[in-house]
This record gives structure tokens, C-alpha cells and sequence, in this order.
């Protein structure tokens, strides 16, 4: 049950090839990670992917659906999620407001920022910040608000398009060892009830291990492995290039 069908995707800058390719899917409610050193074309890679950047070869299948060359907005209604950092003009705004200017702009009230959202989705908005564990915090100002719960925002704002699959590029940056542990397990949770697949990138080889169903390793833009973490663990060509570092 493939959900993402990477084929053959490639992208130079000059003489850098960064991205060779790489071929892989996602499967239905599978979190898949994507690992490499510095430099192997995690981001490249991604950024292809959610219509940021513009593959010189390759195509992605959506759902069955080619849309290598859909725009972000395009790949946002067809039901790809990416999480983005706070936004500056959210930081006034308490949780439930930023919510529910999510939502709004998911309902296609795309001068929601215009509207009072006080009433329109409240509920709607509750239930989402309850989901992702900010229910005592629906009154709360972003920027009073701690960094992990600021990323629990950030989460619930790309679910409030009822994503199929999710694009996390490093989650967990920034937060402590607990919380990344804490955010990936919500992020499963979530995943599993919602039939959500996920795709990030992420440092933490601890946090990789423990909730990524397979990892893809990339090195100097090529896939050196596909496999369970179990597997990418025993791999002798992963720890010569990677995790033996
Ligand atoms: P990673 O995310 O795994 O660290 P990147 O995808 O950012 O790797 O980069 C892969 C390679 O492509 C690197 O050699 C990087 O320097 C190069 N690269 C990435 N983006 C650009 C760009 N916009 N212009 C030129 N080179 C780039
Ligand atoms: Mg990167």
C-alpha cells in the first residue's frame, strides 16, 4: 500500500549533484526518515518532494497521482502537510486563535486573517489543540508559550488540513532529549489514529531508531540504504559511511 513513490529524483546545483537518483516510497501510515551526513541531500531531497524545489529529473507519485511539479499550495490541498516554524504574526495570537486561522484558511477564507476568528471554528480548534496534548493552553499567547508546546502548535497547524502525509523536516530541533522522544511518540500516535503517513529528516539518531518504521541512509545524494532501523543498525556499508563516523 504505497501512499509516496519517489522514482529516479535528481537535482544538481552546478557541479554538486545533490540528489542522484533516489528512488523509495512511503508506505500508508508509515513514518519513514531520512538519515545521511552532512551535506547527503536530506533537504534537496525534501524540498523536491513538497514543491520547494524543482527536480531536473525524476518523478513523485502521489497517491497514484503524478505531481513532481505541483506547486506548494497545490500539494497542500491535494493533502501533503509540512510543518513551518511559528510565523512572527502568530506570536500575539493565543493558541486557540491561531488554530482556528487554520482552519479557516483550510475552509478556503483565504483573507482569514482579515476575520475576527473568535467564533468561527472554535470547536473545531479545540479539538485539535486537545488533540496534540494544548488543551490547557487555548488562552495562551504563542510567545509566552515553552518551546516544545510551540512545536505542538506548529504540529497541530499542519494537521488542520487533515493531511495524508506529513513532511517534518528536523521536528525536534532545538527541543531536549525528553521532549523529542515525547513529540515523535505523540506524532506516531497521531499518525496511527489519523492514517497519516510521515516523512522527516532528523539528527537525533535515538529519536531515528526508536520511531521511524524504515530509514532511507543518503550519502553524496545517493540512497545507500532502505531498510528497518533493526537492519540500517547491522548494515556494514551504513556504519562505514554514517553511524561509525
Ligand atoms: P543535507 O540536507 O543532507 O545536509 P542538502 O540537500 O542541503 O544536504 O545539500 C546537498 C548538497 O547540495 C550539498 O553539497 C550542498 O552544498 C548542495 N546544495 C544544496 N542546496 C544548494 C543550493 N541552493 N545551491 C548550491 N548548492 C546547494
Ligand atoms: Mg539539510
Amino acid at each position: 500500500m504505497t501512499l509516496l513513490d519517489v522514482q529516479r529524483l535528481s537535482k544538481r546545483f552546478g557541479a554538486v549533484s545533490a540528489v542522484d537518483n533516489v528512488s523509495f516510497d512511503v508506505a500508508r501510515t508509515e513514518m519513514l526518515a531520512i538519515i545521511g551526513p552532512n551535506g547527503a541531500g536530506k533537504s534537496t531531497c525534501f524540498n523536491m518532494i513538497g514543491g520547494q524545489i524543482e527536480p531536473d529529473m525524476g518523478t513523485v507519485l502521489f497517491d497514484g497521482t503524478d505531481i513532481t511539479r505541483d506547486t506548494p499550495q497545490k500539494l497542500f490541498r491535494s493533502g501533503i502537510g509540512r510543518t513551518f516554524q511559528i510565523a512572527a504574526v502568530f506570536q500575539s495570537m493565543n493558541v486557540r486563535e491561531v488554530l482556528q486561522t487554520a482552519l479557516l484558511s483550510r475552509d478556503g477564507r483565504t483573507a482569514s486573517f482579515l476575520f475576527p476568528a473568535r467564533r468561527y471554528k472554535g470547536e473545531e480548534a479545540d479539538e485539535l489543540a486537545a488533540s496534540v496534548g494544548l488543551q490547557d493552553f487555548l488562552n495562551t499567547e504563542c510567545r509566552a508559550l515553552s518551546y516544545g508546546d510551540l512545536k505542538r502548535v506548529e504540529l497541530a497547524l499542519a494537521l488542520a488540513n487533515r493531511p495524508r502525509l506529513l513532511l517534518m523536516d528536523e521536528p525536534t530541533a532545538g527541543m531536549a532529549p525528553d521532549g523529542r522522544q515525547q513529540m515523535m511518540r505523540l506524532v506516531r500516535s497521531l499518525a496511527d489514529k489519523s492514517g497519516i503517513s510521515v516523512l522527516f529528516t532528523e539528527h537525533d539518531m535515538d529519536v531515528v531508531f526508536n520511531h521511524a518504521d524504515r530509514i532511507l541512509v543518503l550519502n553524496k545524494g545517493q540512497v545507500l540504504a532502505l531498510d528497518t532501523p533493526d537492519e540500517i543498525r547491522a548494515d556494514p556499508a551504513v556504519q562505514a559511511v554514517y553511524l561509525g563516523e
